[in-house]
């Protein structure tokens, strides 16, 4: 417990990297949080409810971080492929810039890469079973990756002239998905093995309350 204990502590250290008060580069942490957050979603997450829950904010306070980015010329929005009711928000390659040149998270990045790729993958491994346990915990799921996605299925070339030829096809928006898009974020994913984990632990859980 001593060492898990010390673990999480560094935990801590490390993020006031990206909690902290005041602005850097003129932005808050959660304006730095929703634009890292929209620069790496997909086009389903792309919507100001799914980045207000992935801050864990309210839509209206969601809402004020999307016009102070819009008002930096960091984010544009537009209507939806899908449904043209709802707006998709999108960076602009002014917003790109500034994640690459400022991103107060930078730094870390370059701390872990500089660690190497064995133990680059084992901490992200750890870190990912670490939030599986917390979201079980929670009952609740954050973004994650598309391709691990228990919803993501394998299909051929679309055929439709036009449009470029997906590779992948979304069983809960039923939409293609690109290869390129199974590296991106998505707020509505479940991961395919994390199921079972979480229903073991609500299990020991029922059974602690019956004892
Ligand atoms: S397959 Fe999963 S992660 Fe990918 S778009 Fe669909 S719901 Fe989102």
């Amino acid at each position: 417990m001593p060492l898990a204990r010390e673990a999480v502590e560094l935990l801590i250290q490390a993020a006031r990297a990206w909690y902290f008060e005041g602005n850097q580069h003129g932005l808050r942490d959660r304006e730095w949080m929703a634009l890292r957050f929209l620069g790496r979603a997909n086009r389903f997450s792309r919507t100001p409810s799914a980045l207000a829950g992935f801050i864990g904010a309210t839509r209206a306070t969601a809402s004020q971080i999307v016009k102070t980015l819009e008002s930096k010329s960091f984010l544009v929005r537009k209507p939806s492929q899908e449904d043209k009711r709802s707006v998709v928000l999108h960076v602009t390659a002014q917003g790109e810039k500034c994640l690459s040149q400022h991103d107060p998270i930078n730094h870390v990045v370059n701390a872990v890469t500089a660690l190497g790729n064995d133990e680059c993958l084992r901490l992200r491994d750890s870190l990912r079973e670490v939030l599986n346990h917390l979201d079980a915990a929670h009952q609740r799921l954050d973004a994650s990756v598309c391709r691990d996605c228990m919803f993501l299925a394998e299909r051929g070339p679309a055929t439709s002239k036009g449009r470029a030829s997906a590779e992948f096809m979304c069983r809960l928006y039923r939409a293609p998905i690109s290869l390129e898009e199974t590296e991106l974020l998505c707020t509505s994913f479940e991961r395919t093995r994390d199921r079972p984990k979480i229903e073991e632990h609500l299990d020991r859980a029922r059974v602690a309350g019956q004892g």
